[in-house]
């Protein structure tokens, strides 16, 4: 079913939304994209005299309770963005039939946080991989899931995905849940049918030169991706934390920067796949380094395989950054998910920016720029740049793994 043509009205919907927003130590919304990006689909429901269920999740909770990860912290700023008085709260999301129940067109009921049941996730806890339990913990916790989604599904008479940024999950609340209602009553909403179109749009008709940037603290979650795009690119930026692995690996040294001992012959692996491909592969030959992890620390400029004991690379040096702009300038097609450095300190944003800004240009010379994952999208607005790039994703993972070519279980679920 397409959202567009559903009769929402007096339907019960449930909506799996990503509000998953950063908070600060108050618990105020530090960035409120992905609220911003599921209005549409809830706005719709509404208007056209639905009543909504939103569900999500919030951070890592590991099956558990935890405070600081409710969503109750985020109703009113949904109720503003909404433009409603107010949304109610449903403090457990297995225990909501009465509240889901009287809900009444117009209405709105936020469920809490999906993982504080481990249900949702579908992984045992507290059993390791190795114990010889774990299969038949893992098969018990598969059928405590389908009851988890069958009793989310009770609650509705149809299931709205609209969650981009766990379509690459499995869980009970992204994609088991659909098994519970018939093709007319389960859709994706409009947030996921623009980032599934902003993908296609990027793989479907590449435009060249195509230019991939990949930042962030480690290779290791990045690899897949790394390894996919070497199929894909022209250029292959890579920069933040991963520079000090590929330092390391060519021999140099690194001093206190973050660096992944045990994925070494993976940086040198790369290099080798990069140079058979002909990718143009551009890391940061330098740093700007300091003595401590914090914006006030000491700095000073080296070469990122140069770093004496007792610093550490924080961001991108001068001659990196002209030559991660050298790299963007003139690309028809890019994507760029992760910092170039610790863009949270503004000491140590520079690098970041500098990517951001070339990207902007080549946007404004006609490329197509796709920019996903929290860290690239607070960067963008950071640096107010989010009105000169053409599509910002909520994704990150899910991004990176449309972008791999792999079905996404949200989508899936929905589109068989
Ligand atoms: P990721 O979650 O892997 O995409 O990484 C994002 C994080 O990487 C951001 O919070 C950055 O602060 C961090 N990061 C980027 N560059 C560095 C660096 N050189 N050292 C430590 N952390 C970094």
């Amino acid at each position: 079913m397409k959202i567009s043509d559903y009769n929402f009205a007096g339907k019960k919907a449930i909506v799996r939304v990503d509000f998953n927003v950063p908070l600060d130590e108050n618990g105020k919304i530090t960035d409120d994209t992905r609220i911003r990006g599921a209005v549409p689909t809830l706005k719709h429901i509404l208007d056209n005299g639905g009543a909504l269920i939103i569900m999500s999740h919030m951070g890592k909770p590991k099956g558990k309770v935890a405070a600081k990860l409710s969503l109750a912290q985020i109703k009113d700023a949904v109720a503003a963005a909404l433009g409603v008085k107010e949304v109610q709260f449903a403090p457990d999301c297995a225990k909501a039939h009465d509240a889901a129940a009287a809900l009444k067109p117009g209405e709105v009921l936020m469920l809490e946080n999906l993982r504080f049941y481990p249900e949702e996730e579908g992984k045992p806890v507290g059993i390791e991989k190795e114990d010889p339990a774990y299969e038949a913990a893992k098969k018990e916790m598969k059928a405590r899931q389908k009851d988890f989604a069958k009793t989310l599904a009770s609650y509705a008479d149809c299931y709205v995905m609209d969650a981009f940024g766990t379509a690459h999950r499995k869980h009970a609340s992204t994609a088991v849940i659909a098994d519970y209602f018939d093709a007319d009553n389960k859709m994706l909403g409009f947030l996921m049918e623009k980032e599934v179109k902003a993908v296609d749009n990027v793989l479907s008709n590449i435009k060249r030169p195509f230019t991939a940037i990949m930042g962030g603290s480690k290779v290791s979650t990045k690899i897949g991706i790394i390894e996919n795009l070497m199929d894909k690119v022209d250029n292959l930026i890579l920069c933040g934390g991963m520079t000090y692995t590929f330092a390391k690996a060519l021999g140099g040294h690194v001093g206190n920067s973050i660096c992944e001992e045990d994925k070494l012959q993976l940086a040198l692996d790369v290099i080798a796949k990069a140079k058979e491909k002909g990718v143009n592969l551009v890391l940061g030959t330098d740093s700007v380094v300091a003595d401590s992890f914090s914006n006030d620390a000491n700095t000073k400029v080296c070469k990122s395989g140069e770093i004496p004991e007792g610093w550490e690379g924080l961001d991108a040096g001068p001659e990196s950054r002209k030559a991660f702009a050298n790299a963007i300038k003139g690309s028809k097609t890019i994507l760029w998910n992760g910092p170039a450095g610790v863009f949270e300190f503004d000491n140590f944003c520079a690098g970041s920016r500098a990517i951001g800004e070339a990207v902007a240009e080549a946007t404004d010379e006609g490329a197509f720029s796709l920019i996903g994952g929290g860290d690239s999208v607070a960067c963008v607005n950071k640096f107010g740049l989010a009105d000169r790039v053409s599509y910002i994703s909520t994704g990150g993972g899910a991004l990176l793994e449309a972008i791999e070519g792999k079905i996404l279980p949200g989508v899936a679920a929905i589109q068989g």
